[in-house]
């Protein structure tokens, strides 16, 4: 009889890491991780120290000398979800195929930005987030749990994960009818910089009953409570929330609820239906 191999899914991977080296309940260490796989993390922050082309870049992977490289500049739960990021370079089938010998894999200074990624640094940014995650480790405290950004923090604290990378995670994998829009200041180099429209996610029923997208580009300037709760010249109660109404072209989507929240460098929003 014929035979096929079946190649093993990111998710098998992951699950084999995490269960060889203990990792079965949060938070993940990818020490642990990187130390199983014979791979060295170490520091930098100058050119020289490892050859590289761009210094500012957040990390690398040299998969020949089996080194994983983090910018000391990296705060630790950026370093973390880094480190993950170049296991998932290492392990992952077909990321280090179609390179060189001795290239290293140099990490850009946005590569944990969502958009604008292609398909190798999206699957190894899914790569870390399952680790980090413990695949559907989320999903356990989410059904337990209203979604609220108290909720939410409570639960990046339990992961060791960023407030990013935790409501995102969230808003993908919940069941409730809700979405997430990221805000950032337009311009860093300017105090009181209006405030944009990053990027949206939103859930499964919230896309089927709702809009997948918020138009990204949109700006909101001191008019606006958005603005004037991130520079925290409005104060909106211990859960600041605001009502927002959702237009697309000539069809109007009705009013949502968004809970605000601010880590001071991004203002995010917890959009779900207004009741
Ligand atoms: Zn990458």
């Amino acid at each position: 009889m014929e035979r096929l191999i079946a190649e093993p899914s990111a998710e098998d991977i992951v699950q084999a890491l995490l269960e060889e080296t203990g990792n079965t309940s949060p938070p993940t260490d990818p020490m642990t991780m990187a130390g199983y796989l014979n791979l060295r993390v170490e520091g930098y922050d100058d050119d020289n120290q490892f050859g590289l082309v761009n210094s500012r870049i957040n990390a690398f992977l040299w998969p020949s000398k089996r080194i994983i490289g983090v910018h000391k500049k990296l705060k630790p739960k950026q370093r973390r979800f880094s480190i993950l990021h170049e296991i998932g370079h290492f392990v992952l089938p077909g990321h280090l195929q179609s390179r060189e010998h001795d290239e290293k894999v140099e990490d850009g200074r946005d590569n944990l930005s969502p958009w604008a990624q292609n398909i190798l640094e999206r699957e190894a940014n899914q790569f870390a987030a399952d680790c980090l995650f413990q695949l559907d480790g989320l999903e356990k405290v989410l059904r337990a749990s209203d979604l609220s950004w108290g909720n939410i923090v409570r639960a990046s604290e339990l992961f060791d994960a960023s407030i990013e990378a935790t409501s995102r995670r969230w808003v993908e994998r919940t069941e409730t009818e809700c979405g997430l829009v990221v805000f950032n200041p337009l311009d860093r180099g300017r105090p009181g910089s209006a405030l944009g429209v990053m990027y949206t996610i939103v859930s499964r029923s919230f896309k089927q009953r709702n809009f997948a997208q918020i138009q990204p580009g949109q700006q909101f300037d001191t008019r606006s409570p958005i603005y004037r709760y991130f520079y925290g010249q409005e104060y909106l109660g211990d859960t600041p929330r605001i009502t927002i109404s959702v237009q697309k072209g000539t069809e109007d989507y009705g009013e949502f609820s968004m809970e605000l929240f601010s880590n001071s460098y991004r203002l995010f929003g917890l959009l779900t239906p207004s009741n």
